[in-house]
């Protein structure tokens, strides 16, 4: 299927062109229908699959779908999408991906990762954000100053969770979970999928699809 059969708004797929994607890779053509029709996902998927546009689009479609019918102002603080990466590399790499996708769509995005100051990143999220993406960490730190509220959260990601547990994030991914609502979308992408892995989707999937390239 091409993107467009894919079911892609208008406005991502001109981002989409403009990107250069003409294809689908395999992860995208599997798991686009299944985040479209608001399942929960649990992949398998290695970097340089396009797992980031796998989990990233359909999210962006529901965002585009719900603000059609004109958008809403953001309410202080909050968030509505909020992905998870380990690494700072990896956040930043994720959020270079969604300002491509989101080119010719209205959408706020912000990243934020440790060892760089607090104050830029408040005054980011004071005004809110249709994505986030974090390092759990800092997310936490930002959490217990006040300046990022996620009782919005529509739409949860964990990016590379084999990695998130090998860096010893078990305990900040669970407090994180607790911290946005129970009726949310949550797709859970790892390289690997051993017990700890396994167990994590557990407790935050519910009845999840499951793709694996
Ligand atoms: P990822 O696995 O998400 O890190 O993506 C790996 C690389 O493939 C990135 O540079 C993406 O921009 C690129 N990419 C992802 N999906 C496609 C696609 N459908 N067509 C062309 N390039 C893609």
């Amino acid at each position: 299927k091409t993107f467009s059969e894919l079911a892609l708004c208008e406005p991502l797929l001109r981002s989409l062109q403009d990107a250069g994607f003409e294809t689908p890779t395999p992860i995208q053509q599997q798991s686009i229908p299944l985040v479209l029709d608001r399942r929960d996902l649990l992949a398998i998927a290695q970097t340089g699959t396009g797992k980031t546009a796998a989990f990233s689009l359909p999210i962006l479609q529901h965002l585009w779908e719900s603000d059609k019918d004109g958008r809403r102002r953001l309410p202080a603080k909050t968030v509505r999408v909020l992905i998870l990466a380990p690494t700072r590399e990896l956040a930043v790499q994720i959020g270079e991906n969604i300002a491509t996708f989101t080119r010719h769509l209205k959408m706020k995005q912000v990243v934020i990762v440790g060892g760089v100051s607090f104050g830029p990143q408040r005054a980011a999220l004071g005004r809110g954000a249709d994505v986030l993406v974090a390092t759990p960490g800092r997310l936490l730190d930002l959490v217990q100053q006040n300046a990022v509220i996620l009782d919005a959260v529509s739409h949860l990601v964990l990016d590379e969770a084999d990695r998130m547990l090998d860096m010893g994030f078990v305990h900040d991914v669970r407090k994180i979970a607790r911290l946005v609502p129970e009726a949310r979308q949550t797709l859970l992408f790892s390289a690997t999928m051993p017990p700890k892995v396994e167990q994590l989707a557990q407790f935050l999937l519910d009845e999840p699809a499951r793709v694996e390239v």
